[in-house]
């Protein structure tokens, strides 16, 4: 501080030099500052992102206990890779895989492999790293070609198509028909040839939310085995699913219960209700994951076998997730779930009866998960709205309740989309229903004549 000029009387932040000019943001600064001046400020600035929990349009975990967060303090230095150094963190992580696989009904709960991930976009990915690798272990053998792998899904989530980028695998995706916005058995058989790795069914397709037909699809392959002689198995992308039907639909068959079944990804963040950052992907058994996927590195001290995209990453969402599994069991699962899917189902009532919507899905626990999706009926005889400017009008409420248009073939097909996560209570529910009320008679206030489809377009464009 220069002495000749009269220094601050005042510890307010506020009042502080410091604030007295914007946060740097292309210049990386020179000169140190206050920590608790530096932490005000980006505190404030925190306060324009959204709120989380209205933030509906979210499948992750926006609503986190005490407990978690004093375990996720507790854990901040644990860094995962270093199973030499944290021992007992890796012994946690490897008894949620047992847990997860005993869930899921691996034949070998205790002995078979898994890991967490940071989601399930990387446990995907290692699931499809698998695939391909079985794949080609078997097309060596026939002494055949292996330059050309594809891999048959329905709607996915983007996870998928970077894997097929990245991994260089060919996806075979099935387009939407009409009204058929999941995979079928007839779709998935027209797609299968010898360089098919694998097929991948989603337990709560992100467009719908809808669970696709795992059982039928696992029939159809094996009437196709004895047809043609190919083995195909399936990998079950289950990052919303796999953390709801085994508690809520326990006798829909869609895991290992089924031999195709060799591998399946879930996210902990999602319905496993563990705080943001982890994923899992479960081999049915050892045979299942490819040895020499596997590596081996000793320079952390100790042995240790790893099978991750990443290496240095956090651990306290893995031990939080054991504390869930722990704490809530199935009964609180179930419970927890049970209340979502109730409540999702008040809303898509609720929604149907206000008469200018129809529903898509409706929260439905044998069928997909706690959310329901709608469209307009008719979207020309409307009085002027979309469902994106009401989307953007709920968006002054806070709320966040996204339109989106469905993959191909569909595009055409604008919808939009509720998820009923812990949290999302039924009081929150009714408000949220009130505001979509009022929203549809601001809509019908501010109408223009719909003679000059132009003008409206316009009118309508700041609503
Ligand atoms: C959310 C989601 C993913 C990606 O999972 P992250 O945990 O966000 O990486 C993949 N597939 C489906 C079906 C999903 O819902």
């Amino acid at each position: 501080m220069n002495k000749k000029k009269p220094s601050q009387k005042t510890d307010d932040i506020y009042a502080s030099k410091d604030l007295a000019t914007p946060l740097a943001k292309y210049q990386f600064p020179n000169h140190q500052h206050k920590a608790e001046i530096i932490f005000s400020a980006i505190k404030d600035e925190l306060l324009l992102d959204g709120n989380s929990r209205q933030n509906l349009a979210t499948f992750c975990q926006t609503w986190v206990d005490e407990e978690s967060r004093e375990l996720m303090n507790l854990s901040i230095d644990k860094n995962i890779i270093d199973k030499d150094e944290y021992p007992q963190t890796a012994e946690i992580e490897t008894r949620c895989v047992h847990l997860l696989a005993d869930l899921w009904h691996s034949p070998s709960p205790t002995e078979t492999l898994g890991c967490s991930t940071i989601g399930s976009s990387e446990a995907a990915m290692l699931g499809g790293l698998a695939l391909k690798w079985q794949w080609r272990k078997k097309r060596e053998k026939l002494k055949k070609t292996t330059s050309k792998p594809n891999l048959i899904c329905g709607p996915v989530q983007v996870c998928w198509h970077k894997f097929a980028k990245y991994f260089d695998v060919e996806l075979r995706e099935i387009p939407l028909e009409k009204n058929r916005l999941l995979m079928t058995p007839e779709e998935v058989c027209k797609r299968i040839d010898e360089n098919t790795i694998g097929v991948v069914p989603t337990l709560g397709v992100t467009f719908t939310c809808q669970y696709e037909p795992v059982l039928e699809v696992h029939e159809a392959l094996d009437t196709y085995e004895k047809k043609h002689g190919l083995n195909i198995p399936m990998h079950i992308d289950a990052a919303s699913g796999g953390f709801l039907a085994p508690f809520c639909a326990p006798t829909l068959q869609w895991d290992f219960r089924l031999p195709r079944v060799k591998s399946i990804n879930a996210s902990g963040h999602k319905f496993g209700l563990a705080p943001l950052g982890v994923g899992w992907v479960v081999w049915r058994e050892v045979k299942d994951l490819p040895p020499d996927l596997i590596f081996r590195v000793n320079y952390l001290g100790g042995d240790m076998p790893t099978f991750a995209l990443n290496f240095s990453r956090p651990g306290g969402q893995v031990i939080t997730q054991y504390y869930n599994f722990l704490h809530l069991g199935r009964e609180g699962y179930r419970e927890i779930h049970d209340r979502c899917y109730e409540t999702a189902s008040y809303l898509s009532k609720s929604i149907a009866n206000m008469g200018p919507f129809k529903i898509i899905y409706g929260s439905d626990k044998e069928k997909g998960i706690p959310a329901l999706t709608w469209t307009l009926k008719n979207e020309k005889s409307m009085s002027g709205y979309t469902l994106f400017d009401l989307a953007d009008r709920l968006r002054n409420r806070g709320w966040q309740v996204p339109a989106y248009s469905m993959p191909a073939h569909r595009e055409d097909l604008v919808v939009q989309r509720i998820l009923v996560r812990h949290g999302v209570s039924r009081d929150l529910a009714e408000l949220l229903i009130l505001d979509i009320s009022r929203t549809l008679k601001y809509f019908q206030e501010h109408s223009k004549p719909v003679a000059k489809p132009v003008h409206r377009t316009v009118a309508f464009n700041h609503s």
